[in-house]
């Protein structure tokens, strides 16, 4: 069922907004729309991709979004209503729902999310990094738009990411599966998941990759689904940072992946770019 939470915000049609006709906007509005490509897009039901996206800043309206508490329990449901308000126009959709921006790619929704906060507040994020050798507290500005993007080529099958294991699955024959494929986890998937990821940060990510895992050396397909995320909680931790590293470095959008030199210590390390917290508002 579509549930139209933003009464005040006309459905993604050309007529309801004039800025979408897929022409130069006149001012005012110019200074406030932007396009972009997607870095994988949308397949319609027709089978037709749709990479180029309109956003407009974030107003009012958003910020009451963000700082409604409902919305606390699943940041799924908060990304897409973000973007449902924001996107002016997803490729040549004539008219896109919440259901639309709900089954967009995370890397696609990632992606815009980014370029939201970029295009309302600017690009310069504060971040803090933690060394992992001395404990120190590294601050540094990065530049959003600075962040590299994989994109899918247009003819390429974007949806899937491969993992060699090293340890595997050890099935009840004492047989090892390591080679395992997943599909890009989507806006549908983030929201399902909420509850789980709110409860515990690992059991969740275990729900999200058990919704996304399409095959797995040669466990039977039943037996995946029967599974369920246990089969992901039975594989070692060094395998799940290789999951979290393939999702992460290979997968199309942006790569949050960082290189810090420690001021402190001189200790070089790899992280993640924490994003938990950029859309706020101070
Ligand atoms: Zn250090």
């Amino acid at each position: 069922m579509e549930v139209n939470l933003h009464p005040a915000v006309p459905d993604l049609d050309g007529a309801a907004h004039p800025e979408a006709n897929g022409h130069a906007p006149a001012a005012p509005t110019a200074l406030r729309t932007f396009e972009f490509d997607l870095p994988v897009g949308y397949v319609d039901p027709e089978g037709r991709l749709h990479r180029t996206v309109v956003l407009r800043k974030m107003t009012g309206r958003e910020e009451a979004l963000m700082a409604d508490r409902a919305y606390q329990r699943n940041g799924g449901k908060l990304v897409t209503d973000l973007l449902h308000s924001c996107i002016v126009r997803l490729g040549d959709l004539t008219r896109n729902g919440r259901t639309t921006v709900a089954r967009l790619y995370s890397a696609d929704r990632n992606y815009l999310l980014l370029k939201l906060r970029s295009i309302t507040f600017g690009s310069e994020l504060e971040t803090t990094y933690t060394c992992p050798n001395c404990n120190e507290t590294i601050q540094q500005t990065e530049d959003l738009d600075a962040l590299p993007v994989n994109l899918v080529a247009d003819a390429a099958s974007p949806d899937e990411v491969y993992v060699d294991l090293e340890d595997g699955y050890v099935d009840r024959e004492d047989q090892v599966h390591v080679s395992l494929r997943l599909r890009l986890p989507t806006g549908e998937d983030e929201e399902a998941v909420a509850p789980q990821l709110r409860k515990n940060a690992s059991l969740g990510k275990n729900a999200l990759l058990a919704r996304c895992l399409r095959s797995l050396g040669d466990v039977p397909r039943q037996r995946l689904e029967a599974m369920g995320p246990k089969i992901l909680a039975d594989l070692t931790m060094s395998d799940r940072r290789r999951i979290d590293r393939a999702l992460n470095e290979h997968a199309p959008g942006v790569d949050l992946t960082r290189q810090i030199d420690c001021p402190n210590c001189g200790h070089e390390f790899k992280t993640t770019m924490d994003l938990s917290r950029f859309l706020s508002l101070e």
